[in-house]
This record gives structure tokens, sequence and C-alpha cells, in this order.
């Protein structure tokens, strides 16, 4: 069992998926979680389901791409809780999947403004937060995408690339102040999304066994474990559990799937 016991961890993206499994494996360890998102219904959901099971969560709607939404997110945790021990910067889009001669110049723009911008802001918003604190983690959900070219996802390579830079400067510029920022990269998980790329027919993931996808438990398993000491050799960088090695530092059931 990890310790995460009375941390205050703030998740976006946490109305399904990735986010929401983390929100539910860090409050089994004790932690207090904040699930943002911009669907009511489905965080609220959520919040309830982990309170009938014994833990702490609220919910407050915040779309990512918007500055004032993130800042008030992070605002709300300091208010209600005191502080914010952790940032899940989560929320993710793989719209609109398409050749860059056909795509859409202003979806495309949003998925800058949700994988890209979004990720800053939070960062920009909870480092101030934390060097107050003297420490905090930040922990970026990167993608093998942001080293990886393609075909029908130039959006989202360019953003996880850019979003993984981002990780890379604000460890360069805050790891002195007791900030641990880390990327994580869960390998392909069984989520909307994924249902989403299979459904496009485009490159070769999207041609994937559905069986070889792992559990957003088990990426949620993985954001607690770098929550923890545990965590430290990666800060800076990205983190697998595609590999064996990454699956076995967290924990995680011997590695069937790659
Ligand atoms: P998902 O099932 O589609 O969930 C995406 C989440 O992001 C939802 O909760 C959605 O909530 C939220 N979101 C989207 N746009 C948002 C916005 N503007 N503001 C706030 N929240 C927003 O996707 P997932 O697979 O769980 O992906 C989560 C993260 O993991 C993403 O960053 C993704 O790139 C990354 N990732 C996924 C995989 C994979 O194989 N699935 C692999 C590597 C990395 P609302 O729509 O309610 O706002």
């Amino acid at each position: 069992m990890r310790n995460l016991k009375d941390m205050v961890v703030l998740i976006t993206g946490a109305s399904r998926g990735i986010g929401a499994a983390t929100a539910t494996v860090m409050s089994k360890y004790g932690a207090i979680v904040v699930l943002a998102a911009r669907s009511r219904h489905d965080i609220e959901n959520n919040v309830q389901k982990i309170e009938s099971s014994g833990g702490r969560a609220s919910s407050i709607i915040c779309d990512v791409s918007n500055y004032q939404d993130v800042k008030k997110a992070i605002d709300f945790c300091i208010e209600k809780y005191g502080r914010l021990d952790v940032l899940v910067n989560n929320a993710g889009t793989i719209d609109p999947i398409s050749k860059l001669s056909e795509s859409c110049p202003e979806k495309w723009s949003q998925a800058v403004d949700i994988n890209l911008k979004g990720v800053y802001y939070g960062i920009r918003c909870a480092i101030p937060v934390m060097i107050k604190q003297g420490k905090g983690t930040i922990i970026n959900i990167s993608s093998g995408a942001a080293n990886s070219t393609l075909e029908g996802w130039s959006h989202y390579c360019s953003t996880k690339a850019a979003a993984k830079k981002l990780t890379e400067c604000a460890h360069n510029e805050v790891y002195h102040q007791g900030i641990r920022v880390i990327g994580l990269r869960p390998g392909t998980v069984a989520t909307d999304m994924m249902s989403k790329i299979k459904d496009s027919g485009v490159n070769k993931v999207s041609r994937l066994d559905w069986s070889v996808h792992i559990t957003p438990e088990w990426a949620g398993e993985a954001v607690a474990f770098l929550c923890t000491s545990g965590g430290d050799p990666f800060v800076g960088t990205d983190f697998s559990i595609k590999t064996e090695e990454g699956r076995k530092l967290v924990g995680l059931e011997k590695c069937t799937k790659s």
C-alpha cells in the first residue's frame, strides 16, 4: 500500500478514463482528490462513488483551455483544503484525427489549447502555490506520441512533444525549490480516446488488438507511484509503464500486454 494520506490532489480530465481512475486509485491510498473537467454530471457522479467508498473528494467544472478556469480550480483547492500537494495535468484530446492537408484549422488549434496550453496553465498556476508550500508534485500525462510520428496525429504528436518540453523546462526552473515535475507515459489504455482511435482506422495504433491496452487503473497506480519517493529518479522526464521495468517499479501484475 502506498501512503498518500491527506495529500490534496487536483486531477484535470477526471470525468472518465485515466483521470477518473487516477482519482479513485489515489483516494484508495488516502488522498483528498479534486476532480476537474467540463462534464458536471460525470465528475459529480465520480465524487459520489469515491465518497461512498469512504474517500474524500470534490469536483469543479474546469475547461483547461481557459486560463481562468484552471486558476479557479487551483484556488478552490487552497480555499477548501489549504494546499495543493499534487497537480495531475491529465485532460487531453485526440480530436481531430486527420491528415494535415485535410485538417480543420480551428479544431487543430483547439488541440493545442487543451493538450499544450492546458498543461502550461496548470503549471503556471500551481508553481507559485507550491513554491510557497516549499514542495509539490506536478504530473503531466504524456504519451509515446511525444517522440513518434504517426499519420493523422500531427496535432497530438506536436502537442505531446511540446508538453514534454514543458515538463523539462518546469523541472529546470523549480526543482531546486522542492517541486517535482514528472511526465507519465502510460502506453495504450482502454478508454474512450482509444475507442475513437480504433474507430478512425488511421495509423497502426488503430489496428492494435483491444486486448493489448492496459486498464486506466494501471495508469492511476503509476501516478500514485510517482507521488511517492519511488518517482524521484524520474523527475524532469517521462516515466513509462510500457516497459516491464516501469511496470515492476509500480508493482503492476506481471506484464502480458505490450
Ligand atoms: P478520454 O477517455 O477521452 O478522457 C479525456 C478526459 O479529458 C475527459 O475526462 C475529458 O473531460 C477531459 N478533457 C478533454 N478536454 C478537456 C478540456 N478542454 N478541459 C477539461 N477537461 C478536458 O482520454 P484518456 O485516454 O483518459 O486520456 C487522458 C490523458 O491520457 C490524455 O492527456 C491523453 O492524451 C493521455 N494518454 C492516453 C492514452 C490512451 O491510450 N488512452 C495514451 C497515452 C496518453 P470532459 O470532456 O468532461 O471535459
